[in-house]
């Protein structure tokens, strides 16, 4: 299969390619250029699969003809392998025809591990075979380095560089990313803010010139199409736990940049039968306002209770825009480099019809995101982290069908957000799984640097292994 990128203009790659590349050099996000379809007949004979069973299944078309059967097998049960539950993504009632996945049960307690497992992983099995190596450098304002980092301390031919903000992550945040002591794991704390170091890594990669001639740079954010790929399995999975594709099933999803709800709107391009797609914000609202209001434009960062949700702009909403404008690269690259003069953006009518008709979607502040937990702890006896919360809330007020079950991704275990979790009254800090049991007693190691780009490549270049 190959893949274009959405401003229409970079050359046509294939998979492998798309993964190494990232940004497309038109400044465009890769998708493939056709989606495999499977029928309901297909589907409905994939009830009872493992979740790494179903997930060849789903992911096999996508590269076609680049991967062994065999070879792609094996990857995908070594990157579930690490979960704590044997089913990978549990499904917990909450409510009448209301249910909560739980994608948080992989290494670093987020969702993200289900795709930078798979990642981390894919990388090892593209570079060995190309005998290449490759230095991955990212930003993060908490969960993606965590997930990034534990997905490739394995890989041999990847040096990794994790720019966080000192002293602005919280502590099981950083300690899950600086306790990692493999040689190839490099987490800078850089003095400034989260947007400081994702403007590092964005500049990084314009100009790559830092890096040894043999070197490049690759992206660990969800604008990489191996991480959106990974994260359409679990809506199969879960919808055929709820009876899909016999019954329609409807989700919700916390959303920062659009990474997993887009994941949903392929799967249920791709055959499942969902019925309603529910996008739930905080006060970092973009995307709620685009939807409900056509106002798509800039405001200023809320420091919210959910932070992994704390962004202005959605990287992947061009990846929804792309299909919303009939794949028109031209269209995208005059809509956003209007953005990028203007910060705002607004759809056509016909973009914004068919985004409607797609997707609901809904607002919940902190205020209301603490009431839902406290309210779901004494009703169900089940503890939600707030991002998982924000879901809930926004399924719940947005729902259009009471017979159709309703799945909210719960996207994070609660003791990553410990904050939250006791302003809903929760008695005490909610405990870390075992495995992390001894997380505050283990030797961590990162390096201060300044807020200075030239600083920062130079601190790379000399550890480059
Ligand atoms: C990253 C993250 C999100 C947002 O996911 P997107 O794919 O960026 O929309 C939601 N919740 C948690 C806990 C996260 O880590």
């Amino acid at each position: 299969m190959k893949y274009i990128s959405t401003r229409g203009q970079a050359p046509k790659l294939s998979f492998e390619d798309a993964v190494l590349t990232g940004l497309a050099s038109d400044g465009g996000l890769y998708v493939p250029e056709t989606l495999p379809q499977f029928s309901a007949e297909e589907i409905a004979s994939w009830a009872g699969l493992s979740y790494q069973e179903l997930a060849f299944n789903v992911m096999s078309p996508f590269m076609a003809r680049e991967m062994p059967d065999d070879d792609l097998r094996e990857l995908i049960n070594n990157s579930y392998s690490t979960f704590r539950h044997d089913a990978i993504a549990p499904l917990v009632q909450t409510a009448h025809n209301e249910f909560v996945l739980e994608l948080f049960q992989g290494p670093t307690l987020a969702f993200k591990d289900f795709a930078l497992q798979f990642l981390g992983n894919l990388l090892d099995y593209i570079l060995k075979k190309r005998d290449q190596r490759v230095v991955i450098m990212g930003a993060t304002s908490g969960d993606t380095g965590s997930a990034a980092i534990e997905g490739c301390r394995h890989s041999d031919n990847v040096d990794i560089f994790i720019l966080h903000p000192h002293n602005r992550v919280s502590e099981v945040q950083r300690r899950q990313m600086t306790t990692v002591l493999e040689e190839n794991v490099f987490n800078i704390a850089i003095e400034g803010n989260f947007d400081d170091c994702q403007n590092m890594v964005k500049s990084s990669f314009g100009d790559q010139s830092f890096l040894p001639e043999d070197r490049q740079l690759v992206a660990v954010n969800s604008i990489n199409w191996a991480r959106i790929m990974a994260q359409i399995v679990y809506y199969f999975y879960a919808g055929l736990a709820v009876g899909a594709p016999h019954r329609p099933v409807a989700f919700s999803v916390p959303t920062g940049n659009f990474g997993d709800i887009f994941a949903g709107y392929l799967a249920k391009r791709m055959g499942l039968p969902i019925d309603q797609l529910v996008v739930a914000t905080n006060a970092n609202d973009i995307l709620h306002r685009c939807i409900s209001d056509n106002d798509h434009s800039l405001h200023n960062l809320v420091h919210s209770l959910s932070p992994s949700m704390d962004i202005m702009v959605s990287s992947n909403f061009e990846r929804i825009l792309f299909d919303l404008y009939d794949r028109d690269g031209n269209a995208i690259n005059e809509l956003m480099s209007n953005f990028k003069k203007t910060g705002k953006l607004a759809l056509s009518d016909g973009a914004l019809a068919k985004a409607r008709e797609l997707f609901s979607s809904y607002r919940v502040d902190d205020e209301t995101l603490i009431q839902v937990i406290a309210d779901v702890w004494k009703n169900n006896d089940y503890l939600l982290d707030p991002h998982t919360a924000i879901g809930v809330e926004a399924a719940r007020k947005t729902r259009r069908r009471q017979d159709i079950p309703m799945v909210c991704m719960a996207t994070a275990h609660p003791a990553k957000f410990p904050e939250a979790v006791r302003k809903a009254g929760y008695p005490q800090d909610p405990t870390l799984p075992h495995h992390m049991a001894d997380l505050f007693e283990r030797e961590e190691r990162y390096s201060v640097q300044p807020n200075d780009l030239k600083v920062v490549h130079q601190f790379i270049a000399d550890n480059i292994r």
